[in-house]
């Protein structure tokens, strides 16, 4: 129901119309329901007042005309009054009570009543009423009971007869309003079935007249869901002239627009790609002379005087760097032709650390930094293209012995269940937050003048994003001045994989221990210089 309440805007449309016309038809029909009570009432009570008022009359003209004299005469006449005031007042519940304070009298017949149960109904105020006023009629409600125990709605009209030689009595009529309660029972009950009804028929209304509305703009929805996940052909149906068919086509019109001008940029990027590609194939076959020649006079460079020697080591080392550009310069052009192929194959990844490390140590060496490899073992196999993975750690270790300003350079490699990561951490310059923001940037350098000793095109951390995301992976960096980088590839163990988290954290545990920080590993990029 909630999720219902909070997806769909018919569902909740419909609920708040039927509730709020449920409420008003609920106060009409309340306020209906007292009304034609009251009216049932008031109608009653006047014809009761009028039917007491009668037989009262009657029997005391009875007594009036009556000449009784003695105990049994006026028992008599009692009885028969009684019997009148039942014929003409239709009622079954009558009671003559002997006024109190009056002389006692022998002659006097006693109190009779016929309430039965319902004898203590005659309250004590209505009888002081009576007993203080005479010739004036009191009424009262009162609950009857019934048969079977069960109360009834009534009224007792109370008024003063005056008995010849006996005195004064309280005469009491009781009339049940059994009559009007069941008409008033079946008022409500059809009121009720009616609003029940008008409610459900309120709900189906606007269910319909909701659905006309809604169902365009789920359409609407859909198709820029479409459109927003990159399916650039889908359209809106267009029919009629109202405000969702204008809606409709201005977005076609703003489709048409974002299709066609992502079609020209794709165009260009892929002419741009295509110019990339052919241009650094084309480089290839000249380079290759080049360099043969380089080679030649490489070779000969111990019989040339010394300025030309120079020349030719220059051209050799230059035509070498030329040549890693050009082959950087075709793998990313086939990253962004889409046409890389993963080789992948159960891969141990600290042999692979091993192996990058071994296939730089000598630079290491020459630059006085100690390699380190710290690997605590676990599910260290991974489902990789192991000669692009040893590329990017070649780089990121490269990198690191490159800027690393002669400390050591610890590998670590750790895993779990899902992942395994692999983090170069160097204690060397470090870079900024700024720095760190284009450090996958291609052909970004953090200082273009800096000494290099290796390759060195601005493409590695380029290539070396590109080749982790092909796998699914991250490849992130955390870095701050003067306290050195660290690199974290972190890599899915079987292919297709989605990462959710590293086995490795970043920042580096001894930088989060050294701010005295708990181990908290921010994911994707999080953290300050992250
Ligand atoms: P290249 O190393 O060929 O210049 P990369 O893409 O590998 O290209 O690196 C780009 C830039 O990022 C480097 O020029 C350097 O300024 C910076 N960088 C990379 N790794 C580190 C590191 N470990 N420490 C400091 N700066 C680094």
């Amino acid at each position: 129901m909630r999720a219902s309440w909070r997806s769909s805007l018919q569902f909740r449309t419909v609920t708040i119309s039927a509730a709020l016309s449920g409420v008003a038809i609920l106060v009409v029909g309340v306020y209906m329901s007292v009304s034609i009570g009251n009216d049932l009432f008031q109608s009653r009570l006047s014809q009761v007042l009028l039917d007491s008022n009668r037989a009262t009359s009657a029997a005391q003209s009875l007594f009036d005309s009556s000449d009784a004299i003695d105990r049994v005469q006026v028992q008599n006449l009692l009885s028969s009054a009684r019997t009148s005031i039942s014929a003409t007042s239709s009622s079954r519940l009558i009671a003559v009570l002997r006024v109190p304070g009056q002389d006692p009298s022998t002659v006097a017949p006693l109190d009779s009543s016929t309430f039965g149960q319902s004898t203590g109904v005659i309250g004590t105020d209505l009888r002081s009423q009576v007993q203080g006023n005479n010739g004036e009629q009191f009424w009262q409600s009162v609950s009857l009971i019934g048969d079977a125990a069960a109360t009834i709605p009534g009224i007792v009209v109370g008024s003063q007869i005056t008995v010849p030689v006996a005195g004064s009595y309280e005469l009491y009529i009781a009339y049940s309003l059994q009559d009007a309660e069941a008409t008033l029972l079946f008022v409500q009950q059809t009121l009720g079935v009616a609003g029940v009804a008008l409610v459900l028929l309120i709900g189906a209304v606007s269910w319909i007249v909701v659905r006309f509305v809604v169902t365009p703009l789920r359409v609407a929805a859909e198709t820029s869901q479409k459109l927003a996940s990159g399916d650039l052909a889908v359209r809106i149906p267009e029919k009629g002239e109202d405000v969702i068919a204008t809606l409709a086509r201005s977005f076609n019109g703003m489709a048409d627009s974002l299709q066609s001008q992502i079609r020209e940029l794709a165009d260009l990027s892929e002419v741009q790609q295509r110019f990339v590609s052919d241009v650094s194939h084309e480089l290839r076959t000249p380079l290759t002379t080049i360099r043969l020649a380089g080679d030649v006079l490489y070779d000969q460079r111990a019989s040339f005087p010394p300025a030309t020697g120079r020349t030719a080591e220059l051209l050799h080392t230059q035509v070498e760097r030329f040549e890693l550009l050009l082959s950087d310069l075709l793998e990313i052009s086939r990253y962004d032709a889409g046409s890389v192929q993963l080789e992948s194959e159960p891969t141990n990844l600290v042999y692979l650390a091993e192996d990058a490390i071994d296939s730089l140590r000598s630079l290491a060496e020459t630059k006085g930094s100690d390699l380190r490899l710290v690997a605590p073992g676990g599910y260290l196999n991974a489902d990789v293209d192991p000669r692009r993975i040893r590329r990017v750690l070649q780089n990121l270790i490269g990198n690191a012995i490159e800027h690393g300003e002669g400390q050591p350079v610890v590998v670590s490699v750790d895993s779990d269940v899902q992942a395994v990561a692999i983090a170069v951490r160097d204690f060397g310059l470090g870079m900024s937050q700024a720095e760190v923001a284009h450090v996958f940037d291609r052909f970004w350098r953090a200082d273009p003048s800096r000494q290099r000793t290796i390759g060195g095109t601005g493409l590695g951390l380029a290539i070396a994003r590109e080749d982790a995301s092909v796998h699914n992976g991250w490849l992130q960096v955390w870095s701050s001045p003067g306290a050195g980088s660290c690199f974290r590839l972190t890599l899915p163990r079987t292919k297709g994989a989605v990462l959710e988290s590293s086995p490795l954290p970043l920042p580096p545990h001894d930088v989060t221990a050294a701010r005295g920080e708990t181990g908290h590993v921010p994911e994707r990029g999080g953290g300050e210089h992250v």
